[in-house]
């Protein structure tokens, strides 16, 4: 469904993506792991178009995204992105964050946006906040928020940088929760997480970013109980 190929990214003379491949099949979750600095978030803002490519191919459903002709909006429109922050607008309501833009990108009606956006509300389990503004909500419900923003039309593809990191502890769980429930119905996602627990649980494929490569790949149990790679052991060290 996606596919990273020879992926170069450099800002000024430092080489952050160097030669970068990997892959995402349909209802896929791959883990994207690997130190402070290693590129998971520039990687991640390169797939979601927000940062242009040196050299190499992203290919969403068999489509080179990097293509300069193509409207990187409507690129971005298949793909869901969720950040740390969760960005909410303080001054809108959470309907209205979630439908904000369908309506002035894609200009949905505002019925139809609404409609869409109290079905992704209640997928987070929010429905009942619809009318309330973000900061009557807890960062958990905040982040919830967010990802139920990412989630309005549909996009084939979620990812996701360290969602949790800005949460308090007591409130990493329900938004990990959520995400456990988003893989049970199949949802494709990428997400870059320092929640080793988590990786170990909800991931189908680690990738073990080192030196702008993906250094170690392979199925999460594997990876966590049995890394191949010295780098690997030595990063996974740190977690226990
Ligand atoms: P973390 O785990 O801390 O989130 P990360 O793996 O997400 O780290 P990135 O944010 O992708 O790492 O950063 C990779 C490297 O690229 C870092 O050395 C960072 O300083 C550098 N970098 C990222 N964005 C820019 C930018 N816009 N301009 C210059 N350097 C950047
Ligand atoms: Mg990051």
């Amino acid at each position: 469904l996606l596919r990273v190929r020879g992926v170069r990214k450099s800002f000024g003379d430092h080489v952050v993506l160097d030669d970068l491949s990997l892959d995402v099949h349909a209802h896929q979750v791959v883990v994207l792991i690997g130190a402070s600095g290693s590129g998971k978030s520039t990687l991640l803002r390169c797939i979601d178009l927000l940062e242009d490519v040196d050299d190499g191919v992203i290919e969403l459903e068999g489509q080179d995204i990097t293509d300069p002709r193509l409207d990187a909006d409507a690129v971005r429109a298949r793909m869901g992105m969720v950040f740390q922050a969760y960005n909410l607008f303080p001054h809108l309501r959470v309907l209205d964050n979630v439908t904000l833009a369908p309506r002035l990108v894609h200009r949905t009606s505002r019925a139809q946006a609404e409609e869409e956006a109290m079905a992704v509300l209640e997928r987070v389990g929010l429905a009942g906040k619809a009318r309330a503004f973000p900061d009557e909500l807890s960062g958990g419900q905040q982040q919830r928020v967010a990802i139920a923003r990412a989630l309005l039309g549909r996009p084939a593809v979620l990812l996701l940088d360290e969602v949790t990191s800005a949460l308090d502890p007591e409130l990493v769980g329900e938004v990990l929760d959520l995400l456990g429930e988003l893989k049970q119905t199949g949802l494709t996602m990428l997400l870059a997480t320092h929640e080793m627990a988590f990786a170990r649980d909800v991931a189908d494929e680690v990738c073990f970013l080192h030196e702008g490569r993906v250094h170690e790949r392979g199925p999460a149990a594997q990876v966590f109980s049995d890394p191949r790679q010295p780098r690997t052991r030595e990063f996974l060290q740190r977690f226990t």
